[in-house]
């Protein structure tokens, strides 16, 4: 089921009344949701991601705009009707029900030619906890079950009315990492399983970008990218999704453009072409750093860390902007703990150059 979101706003009035000004939660988000995709909505706390997934699966009302699921309006439709499956961060289940009685509550109250005989609904309830794998566990009480068992009950019971749309509110956030890390491939694999279309709600940049087939960053209720997590990463629009993706962050110095050069601080690092002179942010990824004893780029060493993978060296320049610039080499280069200073040519395919004024991105070509 593709969903089409049509300037879909909400406004809420301040919570502190001597202001009149209204809260703008959601500001005209606009996105077609292809069928069958798993989308990750990303950004900040109080960007506006539950407000906005709360108004797709009806729990709030849009100040304006449109939600269509496939061709049906269901902008005004009540939660129950718009067969919506939903997952929160504190699982939501009943605590005296079974894990059986909690998968089949959504069953309870379907009526006329939908209503199920207690059989039916044990049977899909089984299936549901099976794809889920927590089959075994059906005569338990939530209490009885670890945190990742009990998000699974929860996934299942958004499942067990074979949603037309999954939607997930920070489903993993209650989860030590490596069950996060479990779950979250569990997800992408139930996802998979039933090709139901899922908008999956995460702060963690990380977690959005591996499940997701597409991902929307969010900044202060505004989308501000959407695409295939590898494009946005590499094409970010603005200095704000650059920062955003990416662990360690992007390095970001005070540079400028002079006469067809990129200067960070007075090093001249690469040519660029198209872009007049000014004063501009320069973004360089940690990956975007190439070891060189006559690199152009000199910073201060202050330490080494050995992965085991790769080699991350921090060190310092006058103009990064920021404590320590974090770069990221290959474990077989060869770096001299004991030196004051280590030299960096940078990839141009790893540079990013910003307006200082807007913090858009400037489109040139750099070499
Ligand atoms: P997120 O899920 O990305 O952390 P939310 O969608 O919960 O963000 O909130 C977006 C913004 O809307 C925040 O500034 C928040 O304070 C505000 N907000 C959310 N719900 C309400 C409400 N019921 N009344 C007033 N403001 C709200
Ligand atoms: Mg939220």
């Amino acid at each position: 089921m593709k969903v089409v979101l049509e300037n879909l706003t909400k406004r809420y009035p301040n919570r502190n009344r001597k202001i009149k000004e209204e809260v703008t939660a959601v500001d005209s988000f606009s996105f077609e949701i292809p069928d069958g995709k798993l989308i990750g909505l990303l950004g900040p706390s109080g960007c506006g991601k539950s407000t906005t997934l709360n108004m797709i699966c009806g729990l709030e009302r849009p100040t304006e705009g449109k939600i269509y699921f496939g061709d049906d309006d269901v902008t005004m439709l009540s939660p129950e009707h718009r067969g919506v499956g939903m997952v929160f961060q504190n699982y939501a289940l009943y605590p005296h029900l079974t894990v059986m009685q909690n998968i089949t509550f959504p069953l309870e109250n379907l009526k006329g030619k939908d209503k199920l005989t207690k059989q039916q609904m044990k049977e899909r309830a089984l299936e549901a906890a099976k794809l889920v794998q927590i089959e075994e566990y059906m005569e338990r009480r939530p209490s009885e079950l670890s945190g990742g068992q009990q998000q699974r009950v929860a996934i299942a019971r958004a499942l067990v009315k074979t949603p037309r749309v999954l939607l997930l509110d920070e489903p993993l956030s209650n989860l030590d990492a490596r069950l996060r890390l479990q779950t979250r491939e569990e997800i992408k694999r139930i996802q998979r399983e039933t090709g139901v279309t899922t908008i999956f709600v995460t702060h963690d940049q990380e977690e959005a970008m591996s499940i997701s087939d597409m991902i929307v960053v969010m900044k202060k209720g505004a989308v501000q990218q959407i695409g295939k997590p590898q494009d946005v990463y590499d094409n970010p629009v603005n200095l704000f999704v650059a920062k955003f993706l990416g662990t360690p962050p992007i390095n970001v110095f005070d540079g400028k453009v002079k006469d067809g050069k990129l200067y960070l601080g007075d090093s001249a690092v690469l040519s660029v072409e198209g872009v007049e002179n000014q004063e501009v942010y320069v973004g360089i990824r940690p990956e975007g750093f190439i070891l060189d004893d006559s690199g152009l780029l000199e910073c201060k060493l202050i330490n080494v860390e050995v992965s085991g993978r790769d080699t991350s060296i921090v060190s310092s320049h006058s103009a990064f902007i920021g404590t320590n610039i974090r770069s990221i080499i290959p474990a077989e280069s060869k770096v001299d703990r004991d030196a004051d200073s280590v030299k960096f040519n940078v990839k141009p395919f790893k540079t990013y150059i910003f307006s200082k004024e807007t913090e858009e991105r400037i489109n040139c070509v750099l070499s």
